[in-house]
């Protein structure tokens, strides 16, 4: 999942369980929710999809249901909701109008050009945002949920999305991208904020 501070001007907050994704999943195939880091899950490696069935095809329905129940979330990779399978879903305008979902199904950066640098955050990150450089533009291969060929030319925002959502599928996170310093004080932090809860 992926949501921006800076275009939202606040500091992203984890949607919990309870308020976010307990809707009713229409296909009813899958009872999803957001993986929260430390979950070791969030670190795997998803694998390829090898054949799109009604199984994916409803895992897809899901992804893009649970993208749209958080307030700001632009981007969900399957990793987040549990599913080892290299899907990744999002809507660069999650808004309730004009709506235009997209799923990549095995999606590979083929090119990645420029410098970006955005204040990133991600949802299974709780109270943390970055600035995080990336490639300004890039293409991404794979296929949509019919198992047509898809390619993607994006910049800004959309490559930024699409970059962050790929990471997931091979277990990266922007955590990974700042300082090991700042990485251990964020998770001496997350300790600390676990134990109140
Ligand atoms: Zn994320």
């Amino acid at each position: 999942m992926i949501y921006f501070s800076a275009v939202f001007n606040i500091i992203p907050r984890y949607i919990s369980e309870k308020e976010e994704v307990q809707k009713p999943i229409k296909h009813g195939v899958y009872k999803l929710k957001i993986h929260i880091y430390p979950d070791p899950i969030l670190r795997a490696h998803a694998e390829p999809v090898e054949n799109i069935n009604k199984g994916i095809q409803d895992l897809v329905d899901n992804m893009i249901e649970i993208m749209y129940s958080t307030p700001t979330g632009i981007g969900l990779a399957a990793n987040q909701v549990g599913k080892l399978k290299r899907i990744i879903v999002f809507d660069l305008n999650p808004g309730e109008d004009g709506r235009k979902p997209a799923a990549l199904i095995n999606p590979e950066i083929v090119i990645g050009e420029g410098e970006i640098v955005r204040e990133e955050a991600c949802l299974s990150l709780i109270d943390f945002s970055a600035p995080i450089t990336r490639n300004a533009q890039v293409k991404v291969r794979g296929v949509d949920r019919h198992g047509n060929p898809m390619d993607i030319e994006a910049e800004g925002l959309k490559a930024i999305c699409l970059q962050h959502e790929i990471d997931h599928l091979d277990g990266t996170l922007i955590i990974d991208y700042i300082s090991s310093l700042k990485r251990a004080l964020y998770k001496k932090r997350l300790k600390k904020d676990l134990k109140k809860t």
